[in-house]
């Protein structure tokens, strides 16, 4: 299970754009992309932010990995894992930077975030991993448990009672949720109505050039 990739600022910060991984935090001006928006290290701020500090035109090699690295880092994703979703992706019908793109937004650590039940996936992961969620009626700690077309997500019973849950309702409201889920906030539950569009994935990502990075 992916879980740590590091201090998630500082991995901001190396991407030279925020990623929005630390919930709220990210929209506040504690955001450190906010406050030194220079990668990391010693020459992070000299070089400003590019990798390897030189003025040349970046090679294709690195825009594919950059794009590659993109993703990982905002699903929260291990390098293995990736590849085999990678790898998934080219064994299905369709378009595999498509389909790839599809499958992360399908693990139930990012279903739980997009329908607001956390505040970031990080903290989705948290949550499942610590037993708080159902899926189909039954009690899972699979954050990257890949989700499908009618799969219903609930709170577990037996967590209802605690704080946050007690108070999720008010607060996930504010929360916008995309088509392809649907959301009973009354009931605690969500589930998944079909696969997700490419214009209903973040459009700042590029599967061209992850596909690339994989297929050289
Ligand atoms: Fe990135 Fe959020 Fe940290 Fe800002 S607060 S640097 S957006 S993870």
């Amino acid at each position: 299970m992916a879980k740590d990739l590091g201090p998630a600022c500082k991995l901001c910060r190396r991407e030279s754009e925020k990623l929005f991984l630390k919930g709220e935090r990210c929209f506040s001006p504690k955001c450190a992309f906010e406050r030194r928006g220079f990668a990391p290290g010693q020459h992070g701020r000299s070089t400003g932010g590019r990798r390897g500090g030189g003025s040349g035109r970046e090679s294709d090699y690195s825009r594919q990995l950059r794009a590659k690295q993109k993703a990982r880092r905002i699903y929260g994703i291990f390098e293995r894992q990736f590849r085999r979703y990678y790898e998934m992706a080219q064994r299905r019908r369709g378009i595999t930077g498509l389909v790839l793109l599809q499958t992360l937004e399908s693990r139930l650590d990012n279903v739980i975030f997009r329908l607001g039940f956390a505040s970031s996936r990080g903290h989705a992961r948290l949550l499942v991993t610590h037993g708080h969620f159902m899926v189909n009626g039954r009690r899972t700690d699979i954050p990257s448990m890949v989700l499908s077309a009618g799969d219903v997500i609930t709170v577990r019973d037996g967590s209802r009672d605690g704080i946050y849950f007690k108070e999720l309702a008010s607060f996930a409201e504010a929360r916008n949720i995309l088509p392809w889920l649907n959301r009973d906030l009354k009931n605690l539950s969500g589930n998944v109505l079909r696969l997700p569009e490419r214009a209903e994935i973040d459009g700042n990502l590029n599967e061209q050039l992850i596909v690339e990075y994989y297929s050289r």
